[in-house]
């Protein structure tokens, strides 16, 4: 039987006395008052005051009503509090009992428990009632989540959104639909197919698929319950939602509440309780709009075969009419912008004035923008970053997402988390415990503790205290063009940043490794510090802390050997001083195959000082180093910060680590760090104005010989060319390439002929011939 059997097949007939029967024998409920319910294809009837017994249409299939009372166990137990039809079993224990009807066909009655509150269908409806509808199809869909059923898939409904394609066809070979007169409707299955076949991709389960307001029930002005899982179906559950939506627009008028006004009330109470993704808002308007179409043309085709129920065949027309109107009179991206908008996933739009209010009201050149065109970007993606005028980007800069922009399992991590407890770490919490664990075991024997913190800064402020409390020193030894962080006295750590003829007290500086690797040994570092340390000593300084960036980045990208590095930090212990391997911008992975550029060169430092990709752009950092150290500075202090080490921040640390491993971005950062540096080599060799390419892993610095304002014109080239990169290195003139670690070789190759093309368009004067 099909579902036409269905609607040709005339509602049960059953006398009074034959319901009396019926109920006596099924459930011990002869002689109770039974009042009659409108329905097109059943027998509904009104039960006393609590129950409904239905009797199927006789064409109605069995799997069909089986599925419907399935449907309705389900939702009861993972849904306890949502207020539905419940079935009452027979006194035999039965859910169904099969009987005839006057006429004697068989079909199959059933008793469920009365749902209080009365239709909304029919009552004005309030933008607060709207809000409620919304969130109570978000919380049936979710109810009917995990849920299967045989009968579920393929039913057929007519009024399935995904028929629109066929109802349109139909419609215009019956006659009920002339293209020449309504050229809106007979195209709609060209304006939305996309949407339709979207869906296919799009979440989906079994839904009820009629949150309308004929099955929803009020009282004094709130939502009481939901009722008629009889078209359930599996189905995108947006596909769902539109179907709600669609009637609750039909409620829209010049009398009563505006028709965005009651969408956005609706999607307001959907999101709250399960957000859609922008995916899914994306083909909701279209929904809708097939939604209506279906309806209008249904109605039609019957109204043109029952002339007997034509009020209640068309009572819909005209509502859907005004609304299939409405909507289409925007164009299809006006539309979805629009849905978009309500939803809440909108992307920010391209705001021409957002610089000059940014600089008003954000420091103006004390917190300076990248590049001479400021870029609005408004999404992430992998290796990928999308302005607000919708160009995507290579990014070739940013290790803060050292996973890739917006990576699945951070995002995850980090709202599943955000839901569940953020709060300070004076309290026991597994996943920052864990992270520490994770922590530890990736460095070298004896840099046993971590204490968390919410930036690098943070980071080496805390080394500098353990280092001052260790040592008894005072002192501070830096590469010459270091960046260690924005507080005061990381600042006077920094002399990358610092004003002309600034010296700090107490900071004395050492020459990064320049040169050939050969004449970078351990003496020659460990010369240098000697030297730093004695002019602290000159100035009545005793040096507490040796700290250099491992991978010397803010120099210009320089490539310490391992002898470079051990010399470092066998000089800062001749000096009596700790040594701090700065890793806030190296590390992660960057530098391949392990996590730590430090770990490549085999040496082991007093203390390391993470930030940066930890969190993926959540606030995350560390301060890792021995036990002893540590507890020289808890015979006087505590360590406590507040933002440190919440359980979110744990989460997104964690969730870094899980995806640096899964996905073996160490090792890749390897293979296609090697691949950029060969591409960048290449153009060396052909460019007067590239001259030594540097690096390792996924860092590279490449030399550009025509000074600080070329460099910035090849920098501004790059971005016309779609890529994202900086300069580095004193004077500027290094370009930096320090992308996330998913780039693929691929992307090195992007951004290889996008340099190429930039540095041949570029006039290059005063270059001296090489
Ligand atoms: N150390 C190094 C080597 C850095 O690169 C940075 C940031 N650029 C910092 C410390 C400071 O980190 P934050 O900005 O998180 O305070």
């Amino acid at each position: 039987m099909t579902l036409d059997d269905v609607l040709q097949e005339p509602a049960p007939q059953l006398a009074a006395e034959t319901v009396d029967r019926l109920l006596a024998r099924g459930w011990g409920l002869g002689g109770a008052r039974v009042r009659a319910l409108p329905s097109e294809r059943d027998l509904n009837a009104l039960v006393g005051d609590e129950h409904v017994l239905k009797v199927s249409n006789p064409a109605e299939a069995r799997d069909s009503i089986e599925l419907e009372v399935a449907v309705m166990a389900h939702v009861a137990a993972t849904d306890p509090g949502l207020v539905m039809p419940r079935t009452v079993p027979t006194t035999a224990g039965a859910p169904l009992l099969e009987t005839a009807d006057d006429t004697g066909r068989a079909c199959l009655a059933r008793v469920v428990t009365v749902v209080p509150g009365e239709i909304l269908e029919g009552t004005s409806l309030t933008v607060a009632l709207a809000e409620q509808v919304g969130a109570l199809a978000a919380r049936t869909s979710v109810a009917l989540q995990g849920f299967f059923h045989p009968a579920a898939g393929g039913r057929g409904l007519d009024w399935d959104v995904r028929r629109l394609p066929d109802v349109v066809a139909g419609a215009l070979d019956s006659g009920v639909l002339d293209a020449a007169r309504e050229p809106v409707l007979a195209g709609l299955p060209e304006r939305v197919g996309d949407s339709l076949r979207a869906c296919a991709a799009l979440p989906s389960g079994v839904q009820h698929a009629d949150v309308t307001l004929t099955n929803v029930l009020a009282r004094d002005g709130r939502v009481t319950g939901v009722i008629d899982f009889g078209d359930v179906h599996h189905t995108a559950r947006v596909a769902d939602l539109a179907v709600t939506l669609t009637a609750v627009l039909r409620n829209s008028g010049p009398q009563a509440v505006g028709l965005w006004d009651l969408a956005a009330a609706v999607l307001r109470g959907y999101q709250r309780r399960s957000p859609l993704a922008p995916e899914e808002v994306a083909v909701l308007g279209d929904l809708v709009l097939a939604r209506l179409a279906v309806s209008t043309l249904i109605s039609r085709t019957r109204a043109a075969e029952h002339t007997d129920n034509l009020t209640y065949i068309t009572q819909y027309d005209d509502a859907n009419a005004r609304v299939l109107a409405e909507l289409a009179a925007l164009t299809p991206a006006g539309l979805r912008d629009r849905m978009h908008r309500l939803a809440g996933t909108a992307e920010p739009h391209l705001d021409g004035d957002l610089g000059t209010r940014r600089a008003a009201v954000m420091g103006g050149p004390l917190s300076p923008l990248f590049y001479r065109q400021p870029l609005q970007v408004v999404r992430g993606d992998g290796p990928w970053l999308v302005t607000a005028d919708g160009r995507r980007m290579l990014d070739a800069y940013n290790n803060v997402a050292v996973v890739g922009h917006a990576h699945p399992t951070v995002t995850h991590a980090v709202t599943r988390q955000l839901g569940r407890l953020n709060t300070h770490s004076r309290y026991l919490h597994p996943g920052v415990v864990r992270l520490a664990e994770r922590l530890v075991a990736t460095m070298p024997h004896g840099l046993d503790t971590v204490l968390f913190t919410t930036s690098g800064t943070e980071a080496n402020e805390l080394a500098w205290r353990l280092a001052t409390e260790a040592t008894g020193g005072d002192g501070a030894v830096i590469a010459r063009h270091a960046y260690h962080g924005s507080t005061r006295w990381m600042a006077d750590l920094s002399p990358n940043e610092w004003p002309e003829g600034h010296r700090p007290d107490g900071v004395a500086l050492f020459e990064a490794p320049y040169g050939p690797a050969d004449a970078l040994t351990a003496d020659v570092a460990a010369g240098r510090v000697r030297d730093a340390a004695a002019q602290l000593a000159a100035s009545g300084h005793r040096a507490a802390l040796v700290l250099a960036d491992s991978g010397f980045t803010s120099e210009g990208v320089r490539d310490a050997p391992a002898s470079y590095l051990q010399g470092l930090v066998d000089g800062a212990h001749e000096a009596g001083a700790l040594y701090l391997a700065d890793e806030v911008q190296v590390g992660y992975g960057r530098t391949g195959p392990l996590l730590w550029r430090f770990a490549l060169a085999g040496v082991t430092p007093d203390i390391v000082t993470l930030g940066k990709p930890m969190g993926a752009g959540y606030p995350v950092g560390a301060v890792i180093t021995r036990r002893e150290i540590a507890d020289v500075l808890a015979r006087r202090y505590e360590y406590f910060s507040t933002f440190a080490a919440t359980p979110v921040a744990a989460a997104a640390g964690n969730a870094v680590l899980d995806v640096l491993e899964d996905e073996r971005l160490p090792e890749r950062a390897v293979a296609v760090g090697e691949h950029l540096r060969a591409g960048l080599r290449g153009l060396s060799a052909r460019h007067d104005a590239v001259g030594e390419v540097r690096g390792t892993g996924l860092l590279a610095g490449v030399d550009l010989l025509a000074g600080r304002d070329h460099a910035r014109d090849v920098l501004a080239g790059l971005v016309e060319h779609g890529v994202l990169a900086g300069l580095t290195g004193p004077g500027g003139v290094v370009l930096k390439v320090r992308p996330p670690l998913v780039w693929e070789a691929e992307h090195a190759d992007l951004f290889v002929a996008a340099l190429d093309d930039v540095l041949g368009g570029v006039r290059v004067d005063g270059v001296a011939p090489r």
